[in-house]
């Protein structure tokens, strides 16, 4: 496989422009500071995890031996029942969440969907595709569910049974909602045939190391999670985790000939290289590692909303949260530092790899245009 000079030299300057654009970006979660360069002679093979990760069936050339291991450090994380979970490796999170939506669909086929008005736009698509009822919740100033009117929508609709779409981090403000609430306020209205999925895109695998540790996982109620791999763990190919309770799994898998495995994946032919990314992040960084990591994180948003104060700008972030809100400033600005801006919000987000630095940097541009 050759390229012809101009191809090449294409190919050149697409890279030095890539890598000027990735290292200016603060407003979006991806992790930058990752480095799977051991994997180089990987590419070499056509590796598909096709179908279940715990079945290995009759195609050889996959990772399933190392996804298997991703999800049981998960499992743990996330404190899955034992000999109680299911999972795999997804895209992303919104085909994490497509299947929690679609599991939860098939377990209680008249149920209603509740989900808040900051959930990340790929819901109201999930649930058109799976033909869903569903009901959207005002969401309180911070961007957490308003459990008021939850409350209220639900004691209208105590004779159906609840789905729960969680949000644990919006995609805006990185707000979570309590699950353990949600859940005394569904106690209340009696309403016993229920479901609670975890959109943990950004903060599943942020949220076990804090303190306060937020109620989000399975010991807390949550059926399912979806989290996303490139996020705060980062990938150079988008991926995710979704992990559910096998006996409810169970329920809805079929045994495919063709493949000699289970069809209980929503992608039939999956990435086997990002199993393989999440697995030596996961190695690397271990329990310690990641709890560092978390905290790095934190310190630097707290450095980045204090100085955005400093300035004068009302810059503020939830508990705990990595991703800091401030009113939207110009669009060059905005450009420049590739800002995620929703009305008059924007945010920065401190993903690994975005140091002190990178903030007095964005800070002064701020400083910068208040002046003018
Ligand atoms: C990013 C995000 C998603 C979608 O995840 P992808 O990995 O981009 O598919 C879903 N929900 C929330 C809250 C997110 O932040």
């Amino acid at each position: 496989m050759v390229l012809s000079k101009n191809d090449k030299q294409r190919l050149d300057c697409f890279l030095t422009k890539i890598q000027k654009d990735s290292d200016g970006f603060l407003g979006y979660p991806s992790a930058k500071d990752f480095d799977f360069s051991i994997f180089n002679d990987y590419f070499h093979f056509p590796f598909n995890n096709i179908g279940d990760p715990f079945n290995d069936g009759s195609f050889k050339v996959t990772s399933k031996e190392f996804e298997r291991e991703v999800l049981q450090e998960m499992a743990t994380l996330l404190r899955a029942p034992e000999d109680d979970w299911w999972g795999y490796v997804t895209n992303g999170g919104t085909e994490g969440n497509l299947y929690g939506l679609y599991l939860a669909r098939e377990l209680h086929p008249n149920a209603i969907v509740y989900f808040s008005q900051a959930s990340h736009y790929s819901v109201t698509k999930n649930l058109h595709f799976l033909n869903m009822r569903h009901i959207m919740i005002r969401e309180q100033e911070n961007g957490e569910m308003d459990y008021d009117d939850l409350a209220e929508t639900l004691n209208i609709h105590r004779d159906v049974p609840a789905i729960i779409f969680a949000n644990i981090g919006t995609t805006m403000t990185e707000a979570k909602d309590d699950i353990e609430r949600i859940q005394s306020i569904l106690d209340d209205f009696a309403i016993v045939n229920r479901y609670i999925h975890c959109d943990a895109a950004l903060s599943g695998i942020i949220a076990p190391f804090l303190t306060p540790r937020p109620a989000f996982d399975f010991a807390d109620g949550a059926d399912s999670v979806a989290i996303s791999g490139h996020k705060f763990i980062g990938s150079p190919i988008p991926c995710g985790i979704v992990l559910a309770k096998k006996h409810s799994v169970d329920r809805i898998a079929q045994s495919i000939a063709y493949i000699g495995t289970l069809d209980t994946t929503v992608s039939g032919s999956r990435n086997g290289l990002t199993p393989l990314f999440l697995w030596y992040a996961l190695r690397h960084f271990g329990t310690d590692g990641m709890r560092v990591r978390v905290n790095e994180s934190l310190a630097v948003a707290a450095y980045a909303a204090d100085r955005l104060n400093d300035i004068g700008i009302a810059a503020w972030r939830n508990e705990n949260a990595i991703t800091v809100v401030f009113p939207s400033p110009g669009p060059a600005i905005r450009e420049k530092w590739q800002l995620a801006t929703n009305g008059d919000q924007s945010h920065i987000v401190a993903i690994p790899g975005i140091e002190n630095s990178d903030i007095d940097q964005f800070v002064n541009d701020m400083k910068a245009e208040l002046e003018n």
